[in-house]
């Protein structure tokens, strides 16, 4: 199958590999406004690895493995083995799989690369976690050679565990990263975006929108961003289809308005820099 062109100007590869998850954290942003609708199956690790090796894109971009809880595919050992050297491999996850596992068979160089944060981002959730129990599983990984970080959100409810885990990770030599509240909680909107309106819940349908992600859903399906692949939207294309290209354009959208704050968040770009988002919309009736 012919390869598939990256454009430089992206900031991300999201592989979502399934959308399973083992917690059910309430805050999850899968599942904002309640809209979680994506029922489509996983695919197999072949399959995975055969669109992801199509792939041509910077060698500062990697493919970030994430969910739901990646390691819940069947093949995530697989696949992280045998996505091709030339891309760079991230994985988001809460740890809850088998380190020893994971040590044996993967050579930690497969997941390094010369970045400002860890290739292993492990997001701590304190309603169903110990924090000692995850710390001593980082601090293991870390030890084998892994380079992994753990991540806490500013969800209001838990600011005083969040402060415990900064103090312990930062005491254990742990890389612990705050990572914003994004929905809403009591009836206040959290978190900072380019787009507040986007968010608003007030639907407009005269948008055009293009995105600066690669957003790849369990059935290798490409999305032209995450409310689409959360709320079961059509599909732009698929990285299994041999004809398959991305094409960096803006496209209509009828659901501006519902946006999912992944989308349109304020954040740091891939030099860290901050004031980027994902996303670039346009009214078309004033841009027209
Ligand atoms: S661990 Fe992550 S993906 Fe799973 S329910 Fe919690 S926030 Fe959602
Ligand atoms: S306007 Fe919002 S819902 Fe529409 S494509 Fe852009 S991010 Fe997605």
């Amino acid at each position: 199958m012919k390869e598939i062109v990256v454009p430089d100007r992206y900031n991300y590869i999201a592989c979502f590999l399934t959308l399973d998850c083992n917690l059910k954290c309430d805050y999850c942003i899968n599942n904002h406004h309640g809209i979680y609708k994506h029922k489509n199956v996983n695919r197999s690790g072949k399959d995975w690895v055969s669109g992801l090796n199509r792939l041509v894109c910077r060698t500062d971009l990697p493919v970030t493995l994430q969910g739901g809880e990646p390691s819940l595919h069947p093949d995530f050992i697989w696949i992280i083995k045998n996505i091709k050297k030339q891309l760079n491999s991230d994985i988001l996850t809460n740890l809850l799989f088998d380190i020893d596992r994971f040590i044996k068979e993967i050579d930690p160089a497969r997941l390094y690369r010369d970045a400002l944060y860890p290739s292993i981002r492990v997001s701590y959730h304190p309603h169903f976690m110990k924090l000692e129990k995850l710390i001593s599983k980082v601090l293991k990984m870390q030890k084998a050679g892994f380079s992994i970080g753990v991540y806490g959100i500013l969800h209001p409810n838990l600011e005083s565990e969040m402060a415990e885990a900064k103090d312990k990770c930062f005491k254990s030599g742990i890389d612990f990263r705050e990572k914003e509240f994004l929905g809403k909680f009591d009836g206040k909107l959290y978190g900072k975006y380019f787009y507040p309106d986007a968010v608003s819940g007030n639907i407009k349908k005269n948008y055009i929108c293009r995105n600066s992600e690669l957003i790849i859903g369990p059935d290798t399906n490409v999305f032209k961003c995450h409310h689409d692949l959360y709320g079961g939207f059509s599909a732009i294309g698929n990285l299994s289809d041999p004809g398959f290209e991305i094409k960096d354009i803006f496209r209509a959208c009828a659901n501006y308005g519902d946006c999912n704050p992944c989308d349109i968040k304020i954040k740091t770009n891939r030099f860290q820099v901050y004031g980027h988002t994902s996303v670039e919309i346009k009214d078309i009736r004033v841009n027209s």
